[in-house]
């Protein structure tokens, strides 16, 4: 048995953060992972989705770039260079965070860990063999979600695919649907809608990307719809039968109307769920939700005392940085600190074309709760910058309180609308109001203007905008 202050089960984004942390705080830690370090963010999530983005944006900018005078010819895609250069940039990551914490005095353990009795995790290595790990201060569960699967269209790895396999396919299908017009099915489908797929989206809802600031959704819906999109809403893929050809004869309920498509490849992505089996939970008497995810206070500490959850596996929402924050804040807790969460502002971007990016409440929340607010709204069209890089499409929107001017949300939708985001967020933690933001001198010329725009225009100050 080695003996540990704490153990971390998992190492992504909310484990490896965790460790790290325990670390510098100069507490003995294990983190035990069953697969790369990184976990789904960085082996088949935002890392290695967001080059896909970039690649597949690249071409086709590359394509049209004879607009600004940069003829190109023999414009080619090789899908498995773009491929190996993705899978490079996880690998080097993968070594990073092994190094950070070799750097932090964690003992890395490559194994399936399992709860096995108070302050005890055992740890089933590759080839079966056990080790059994004692925590005296704190066991971490940070085991993240997987993607659902749905029974009528089981994976099978290349031609009906999650968003794991689907960041992997060997070559461009001719035909795509998308089930599930969330984030990753948007995110993912544009990257091949780009590379040359013809694209259909079944999504269950009235909406694409519900819970987004609708105004935003349309922007993109828009363009998605401009390259040949086939978009079904209040659509659920009922079945498929595979035809001689190898294609598959898709059949969806589309608002109670049947449609069928004939597709070469499909990406379930309807949304994930917490990775919880065989953790020992039950034994341990952790608590989950109706949904399966682990019911922590704002401490992180689960209703077990000792054992504390961090990242998807404890809840929405399911985002790398909102992983990362909990693992910092439960591994100060188990060094003794006292550390809660109690975040203000959590921001989310999606990267759409263009990204969509949010933070604090929206307009249709406001209208909802009855508050009294203020809107301001800037287009990139009237922004200098956002010409020169011919990146027109999109806003700010900042709402705001109508009597003390606090801003309470700014949604995003445009270029590096995902960057942007971060000054909102900070004028959001900060309690920040309009006039901070506008008596901000910020540069010229830059995307970032738009947010200083749009917080004027939410008082009448607008300059390149007619205020009304
Ligand atoms: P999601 O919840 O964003 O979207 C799933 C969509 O599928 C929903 O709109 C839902 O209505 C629809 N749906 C469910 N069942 C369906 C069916 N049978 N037929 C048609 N549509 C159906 O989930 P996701 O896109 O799988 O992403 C999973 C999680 O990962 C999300 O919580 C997301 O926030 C997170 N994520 C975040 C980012 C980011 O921050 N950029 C990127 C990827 C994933």
């Amino acid at each position: 048995m080695k003996t540990y202050d704490a153990i971390v089960i998992g190492g992504g984004p909310g484990g490896y953060p965790c460790a790290i942390k325990l670390g510098q705080l100069g507490l003995k830690v294990a983190c035990v992972e069953m697969d790369k370090p990184g976990g789904a963010c960085l082996n088949w999530g935002c890392i290695p989705s967001k080059a896909l983005i970039y690649a597949s944006g690249q071409y086709e900018k590359t394509k049209g770039a004879a607009t600004i005078g940069v003829k190109c010819t023999g414009i080619e895609l090789d899908v498995p260079a773009m491929q190996a250069w993705k899978d490079g940039i996880v690998t080097r990551l993968n070594t990073g965070i092994r190094q950070l914490l070799k750097g932090a005095g964690v003992d890395y353990f490559e194994g399936v860990a399992r709860l096995t009795g108070k302050g005890t995790v055992e740890v089933t290595g590759a080839g079966g063999e056990l080790t059994s790990l004692l925590s005296m201060k704190g066991i971490v569960l940070a085991t993240g979600a997987s993607t659902i699967e749905i029974p009528s269209f089981k994976f099978d790895g290349h031609q009906i695919v999650g968003a794991k396999e689907g960041l992997s396919l060997r070559a461009v299908p001719k035909r795509l649907l998308v089930i599930g017009g969330g984030v990753i099915g948007l995110e993912l489908g544009t990257v091949y809608q780009k590379l040359g797929s013809a694209l259909f989206i079944a999504e269950a809802l009235p909406t694409l990307l519900t819970g987004h600031d609708q105004d935003a959704v349309k922007l993109v819906e828009r363009k998605l719809l401009k390259h040949g999109a086939k978009i079904f809403k209040k659509a659920r893929a009922v079945g498929y039968e595979k035809s001689a050809d190898g294609s598959l004869k898709v059949t969806l309920d589309h608002d109670g109307k049947t449609v069928t498509l004939d597709v070469d490849a499909i990406l379930v992505a309807v949304g994930m769920r917490p990775n919880t089996k065989g953790l020992g939970l039950e034994q341990a008497g952790v608590i989950v939700d109706g949904r399966g995810f682990i019911v922590t206070d704002l401490r992180g500490e689960t209703n077990v005392k000792g054992i504390y959850a961090v990242g998807d596996v404890s809840g929405p929402p399911l985002l790398a940085h909102k992983a990362s924050r909990e693992g910092e804040i439960v591994a100060e807790v188990i060094a003794g600190h006292n550390a809660a969460k109690d975040w203000v502002a959590m921001p989310a971007s999606t990267f759409t074309d263009p990204e969509i990016s949010s933070v604090g409440i929206s307009e249709e929340d406001a209208k909802a709760k009855g508050l009294d607010v203020k809107v301001g709204k800037f287009p990139f069209a009237a922004l200098g910058k956002a010409m020169a890089i011919r990146e027109t499409d999109g806003f700010v929107k900042v709402i705001a309180d109508a009597k003390t001017t606090q801003i309470l949300g700014v949604h995003i939708v445009g270029p590096e609308a995902s960057s942007l985001i971060s000054e909102a967020a900070l004028a959001i933690e900060m309690a920040g109001f309009i006039e901070d933001v506008t008596l901000t001198i910020h540069p010229h010329p830059t995307l970032s203007e738009a947010l200083m725009e749009a917080a004027a225009h939410a008082i009448g100050k607008a300059i390149h905008i007619p205020n009304r």
